[in-house]
């Protein structure tokens, strides 16, 4: 029987070994137990990152018997009854069910969105060399499972740079709570409600790229397609298994109905396609369905470490000079694990920034603002070792070398799709000018503030 942990990222007691692995990569100490005891965790530190799931090797092996039958377990993590792959000790509970049910209600208009890092990983969940880059298969691969429409979250990346930049230089021109925040790792957001809830205030009001998404669909996207908003059911593709959890938080509702109604990791995703009998690695290329998937290089950077920095300053930088960047491509904010700090110079401002990747490395920063030290204007956070493309709702390797192998291909992976984007800047895209034109208005305006942005929640009295 799996441990009674509440929330997504479990432990199966049957199958933990106590060897603590999970222990050494989780961020926030949640995992609880002794060595050579099966483990429990904290489910009120726990940032459900997924990094747990990702270092697990115990798995149920075929040799013995668990007081939990196979079938029952599969039942418990919501996979196919068919799968035939290994079941770990450390796991999230899926969405599948959920998917196959809207996929199969012909009432339901089902709108899918893939994250950016999607299309540099799943491809190994088919046996293709590690990092292959495979948006056409992606895309051919939503369509046969059937879903209505095949979006973007790219696009809604470019979309939140416009909302974030505009936020930074009102909040630096005008007076407000510096350092911002990125917003966009639903992990570090938890993290800052229950560690730091003093330094809410510092978070950028606006929704993820996957909460935007979710929103225009049911908004814009329902406009255009001439559907009732409750009768689209929208769907996340995820590196992440947290996105599950900010799916899920009761304020993400602003256009009247929930922002994503199921999210699923590219494991899951994978599961899906085998299950169904789709010959991934044959697929021809497809693309995905216009409006909402049109992207600029910048909004694709956002799965790597670096990324949305690098993205909001280019057109913070438009923003506040009204000229061109002289180079787009800003080196300093990429690189792997760790800090790096830089400045960038925009007309007589200087726009200091801090890039984080890995939560732990975070707290001497957040120490250093509580104690009134910090001298920066902007600090992007990612919890997974090198951002989105390291998720934990990504393919698990089996060996501990072709981990680090997967990152590096998918980041290079990542920054060569990054160069065939005909626009480099978020502002730049077409299709994100338009929708401002025609139903936003301006970014950070009435509509696009009641749509766009949300509020945080203390989850803890008194710290
Ligand atoms: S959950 Fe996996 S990694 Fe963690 S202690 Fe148990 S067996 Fe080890
Ligand atoms: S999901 Fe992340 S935060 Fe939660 S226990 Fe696992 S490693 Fe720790």
């Amino acid at each position: 029987m799996a441990d009674k942990n509440q929330g997504n990222i479990k432990i199966d007691i049957e199958l933990c070994t106590g060897c603590r692995r999970c222990a050494e990569v989780c961020p926030v100490d949640a995992i609880e137990g002794n060595d050579g005891s099966s483990q429990s965790i904290n489910i009120d530190k726990c940032v459900m990152c997924g990094q747990c799931i990702q270092i697990c090797s115990a798995y149920a092996s075929v040799f013995e018997e668990y007081p939990t039958s196979r079938e029952k377990k599969l039942l418990e993590r919501n996979l196919p009854e068919t799968l035939t792959e290994p079941l770990f000790a450390a796991y999230s509970i899926g969405d599948l069910p959920k998917v196959k049910e809207a996929l199969a209600n012909s009432a339901k208009f089902t709108m899918v969105q893939c994250a950016p890092a999607v299309r540099v990983s799943i491809a190994e969940e088919f046996g293709m060399p590690l990092g292959s880059l495979v948006p056409g298969k992606l895309a051919a691969a939503l369509r046969q499972l059937g879903f209505n429409k095949i979006y973007d979250t790219n696009f809604a990346a470019d979309l939140t740079i416009m909302e974030e930049g505009s936020e930074l230089v009102q909040r630096i021109t005008e007076g407000g709570t510096l350092p911002m925040f990125t917003s966009c790792c639903p992990a570090w957001v938890k993290f800052v409600e229950r560690e730091y809830p003093e330094l809410i205030p510092h978070l950028s009001s606006c929704k993820s790229p996957q909460q935007m998404a979710g929103t225009m669909f049911k908004t814009y996207g329902a406009e255009k397609d001439s559907i009732e908003p409750e009768n689209i059911f929208s769907i996340a593709i995820m590196p992440c298994t947290c996105k599950k959890f900010e799916a899920e938080r009761p304020e993400m509702n602003t256009s009247g109905y929930q922002d994503v109604d199921a999210v699923l990791t590219v494991r899951e995703l994978a599961y899906l396609i085998k299950e169904v009998g789709i010959d991934f690695n044959s697929l021809l290329e497809s693309s995905f369905d216009k409006p909402l998937s049109m992207y600029s290089g910048a909004g694709h950077l956002f799965c790597a470490t670096g990324g949305v920095m690098e993205a909001a300053i280019r057109t913070a930088y438009e923003m506040i000079t009204e000229e061109p960047i002289s180079d787009v491509n800003i080196q300093y904010v990429r690189g792997g694990q760790g800090i790096r700090r830089g400045v960038v110079k925009a007309g007589d401002l200087k726009v200091k920034t801090v890039v984080v990747s890995g939560l732990k490395n975070v707290v001497p920063i957040l120490e250093e603002i509580k104690q009134g030290d910090a001298d920066f204007h902007f600090m992007e956070v990612m919890t997974c070792p090198v951002g989105c493309v390291s998720g934990g709702g990504q393919p698990k390797m089996l060996l501990p070398k072709d981990n680090d192998i997967s990152f590096k291909n998918r980041i290079s992976s990542t920054y060569r799709h990054y160069e065939d984007q005909i626009y480099r800047k978020s502002h730049e895209n077409p299709e994100i000018k338009a929708i401002y034109q025609k139903f936003l208005g301006e970014p950070l305006g009435q509509k696009s503030h009641h749509l766009l942005h949300t509020e945080y929640t203390p989850r803890r009295e008194g710290k």
